[in-house]
């Protein structure tokens, strides 16, 4: 295999320790790696721990780390991201937000409107979906509007309402945080700091959200490659909080029929080069309701590991996204044949 650096020389390598390596053998690396300037990464398997080694790896070269006593093997990346690679993780993560498991082989469903719009409806939606059997309740309370003249969400008084129906239903919330000064805020009320499409490369939040012990759902960006993708996440990671779960909700292609083309190959390659776990937002990714069906079944099929789906009562009267967002009965039926369709990818919903 050839390996090569990148533009900067920087070869990113990470050392895997031995089974008989012990605690005293990985400390004095780490040590020495650190008093080259470099920082680390210690990851503990079973068997195994492998050891990251962040910075400008040049810098290592001072260092025979095959001759340090444990090391197995020093391995160079040749991906960019690190963290976040199947490289560095064989098995995969799973995130906890709460009881559930996001990750390995569950399938959960996230479900609720665009916006939480008023109290009457969040709720009313909230008791539906939990009935329904959903995993996770959705529902901005900060919307980034393409327009400054649309509804831009109802900010700290939406985020109550979430902790209502929270309350209520015991149902996880996932909501936005748009701007790093919100942070403080929205962690108060969200279970999972949701990471919005155009936010996916604002690195100052990504870097703050990196330091926090807290679920991240971070969304694909309009025009992100897979790579950029898993470069924002290995910014949050790299930061410290390793549960962040990625979302799929489409791209920009030259389509017009639909809002965004929903890019189902996304998924089944995260999975081969990454041990995060991947959900898909087909409302988004399509923007058409009728569409919201067929592709979260696709989801499942392409071994996502869930969906976050639109749901309102009354699309006609939504303050945002009605064409995408799912009536009731509707969203029923699509639940009814994801648990058919459970029973043969051996997903449980
Ligand atoms: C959303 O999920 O509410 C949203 C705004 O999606 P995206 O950031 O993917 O456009
Ligand atoms: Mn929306």
């Amino acid at each position: 295999m050839e390996v090569v650096a990148d533009e900067a020389g920087v070869l990113p390598m990470m050392v895997i320790m031995g089974q008989d390596a012990t605690d005293e053998d990985i400390q004095h690396l780490v040590d020495k790696v650190k008093s080259v300037g470099l920082d680390v990464h210690v990851s503990k398997g079973q068997f195994k721990t492998v050891i990251g080694l962040l910075g400008d790896t040049r810098k290592a070269r001072e260092l025979p780390l095959s001759a340090f006593q444990g090391v197995e093997k020093v391995v160079p990346i040749l991906k960019p991201f690190k963290l976040v690679s199947r490289e560095f993780k064989r098995e995969d993560t799973i995130v906890k937000v709460g009881d559930i498991a996001v990750g390995g082989n569950s399938f959960v469903v996230i479900a609720g409107p665009c916006a939480v719009e008023n109290e009457e409806q969040l709720l009313d939606i909230a008791r539906f979906v939990k009935k329904a059997g959903v995993s996770m309740l959705r529902g901005g309370a900060f919307k980034p509007r393409s327009s400054p003249y649309s509804f831009q969400g109802l900010g700290e008084e939406g985020l109550k309402i979430l902790e209502m129906a929270r309350a209520e239903t015991g149902l996880p919330v996932v909501t936005e945080v748009m701007d790093a000064g919100d942070i403080e805020l929205v962690t108060k009320y969200a279970d999972v700091l949701q990471i919005g499409a155009r936010n996916m490369q604002n690195f100052l939040l990504l870097k703050e959200i990196g330091q926090l012990q807290k679920p991240v759902l971070l969304k694909r960006g309009l025009s992100a490659t897979i790579e950029e993708l898993l470069m924002a996440a290995e910014y949050i990671v790299s930061g410290g909080n390793s549960q962040v779960i990625l979302c799929e909700r489409g791209i920009r292609t030259f389509e017009t029929y639909t809002r965004n083309t929903l890019d189902l190959s996304a998924v089944a390659l995260v999975k081969n080069l990454s041990h995060l776990p991947i959900i898909v937002d087909p409302s988004h990714g399509a923007g058409r309701w009728e569409l919201t069906e067929p592709l979260s079944i696709a989801s499942m099929a392409v071994g996502a590991h869930g969906v976050m789906v639109e749901v309102h009562p009354t699309p006609e009267d939504s303050l945002s996204d009605g064409d995408q967002s799912l009536k009731y009965d509707s969203f029923q039926t699509l639940m009814q044949n994801l648990r058919k369709t459970g029973e043969v990818f051996k997903k449980e919903i």
